[in-house]
């Protein structure tokens, strides 16, 4: 048997989260059977637990999208017992159970062996932390440089947005930080953040066809109003990389932005990406783009204290990475 949150969906709908005792057979077949020492707390694993979120399949479920743990068994060739893993992506921790439990079982072709990072290192990165490499490498790749100018980071406080500051700015760039949190304009700076503003767009400003032209690129994962109003204030041929919906689903935008400023909109998906390219990418997470302040944005909690954490940060009440310390640590 070994220790799990449990999420289980009631008659009424709502969704009851309990610490349980499962049997391994609970537990889904994959090649890898890890040992979890970490997981962590991500926008997406909120939604998991919420009625209606779009994210759980099915329940009962063992949330946590992320884990990072030591190989404990693997039929896979490409791993052995005590191999230092990160998992995530696809249907882990939503159609499949994820990390909040000691044990996790998982297809090969999910799991990263880490290099250059620690199991608490890489759950404190996480899926958020990824898409932030995600972010920055995209950017990188249409040959945004640092001395193209200003990089806007929105919902800055957060996952996403705190570890895309970080990077960003280790990387040279000039980051102006947007954040509705005003607590978090001292660690943003910290970060290396050369501004701090508020959400975008401005109180009482109409996001218009084409605005002032401020950011040589952005990484938002707010989505709505707040990417509408990038597309419409990018320099000409900038890019913003998109990745979330903090702040709404919808895009009302129009083609101006595009075809007039020759403005890229670069989606950015964490969850299909093939296993070559995840790889590749904690690769360089581990070296060149290893965050330089892992520390000072993560906070850690235990399994024991999720329930709360897990309400708190739809609200956006939480700031910068959480990560759940789950077994041993
Ligand atoms: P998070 O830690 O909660 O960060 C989201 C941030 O957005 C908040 O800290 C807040 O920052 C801002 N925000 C929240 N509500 C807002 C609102 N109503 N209007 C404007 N800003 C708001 O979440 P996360 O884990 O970083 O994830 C962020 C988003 O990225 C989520 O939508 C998530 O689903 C998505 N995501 C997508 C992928 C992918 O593969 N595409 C991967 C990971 C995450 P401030 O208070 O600083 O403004």
């Amino acid at each position: 048997e070994v220790n799990a949150l449990v999420a289980q969906q009631g008659d009424s709908g709502d969704i009851e989260l309990a610490h349980q005792r499962v049997d391994e057979s609970f537990l889904p077949d994959g090649a890898v059977e890890i040992d979890v020492a970490y997981s962590s707390v991500n926008y997406k694993d909120a939604l998991a637990v919420t009625p209606k979120g779009g994210v759980a399949r099915d329940y009962p479920l063992i949330p946590g999208i992320d884990i990072a743990g030591t190989v404990r068994a693997s039929t896979s060739a490409d791993f052995s017992v005590g191999d230092a893993v990160v998992a995530h992506g696809r249907d882990i921790g939503t159609a499949r159970h994820g990390g909040y439990a000691e044990v996790a079982r998982v297809p090969a072709d999910l799991v990263v062996r880490l290099d250059g990072l620690t199991t608490a290192e890489a759950a404190a990165i996480g899926t958020a932390g990824y898409t932030a490499a995600m972010s920055v490498e995209r950017l990188i790749s249409y040959g945004i440089t640092p001395d193209d100018g200003p990089v806007l980071v929105t919902g800055a406080s957060g996952g996403v947005g705190s570890v895309s500051v970080d990077l960003l700015a280790g990387a040279g760039y000039e980051v102006v930080a947007s954040t509705g949190t005003d607590s978090a304009h001292e660690l943003l700076r910290a970060l290396g953040a050369a501004q701090v503003i508020g959400r975008v767009p401005p109180e009482g400003e109409k996001v218009r066809a084409l605005g002032k032209a401020q950011w040589a690129a952005a990484v938002d994962c707010v989505g709505g109003t707040t990417l509408a109003y990038i597309a419409s204030t990018l320099r000409y041929e900038g890019v913003v990389a998109a990745s979330g919906l903090a702040g709404g689903a919808d895009l009302p935008t129009t083609v101006h932005p595009f075809i007039l400023r020759g403005v890229t909109l670069a989606g950015i998906d964490s969850v299909q990406q093939t296993i070559d390219r995840r790889r590749a990418l904690w690769a360089r997470l581990g070296d060149d783009l290893k965050p330089r302040h892992l520390d000072a944005v993560t906070t850690e909690v235990d399994v024991a204290a999720l329930p709360g954490t897990l309400r708190t940060i739809l609200s956006g009440a939480v700031t910068g990475r959480t990560r759940v310390r789950v077994a041993g640590g």
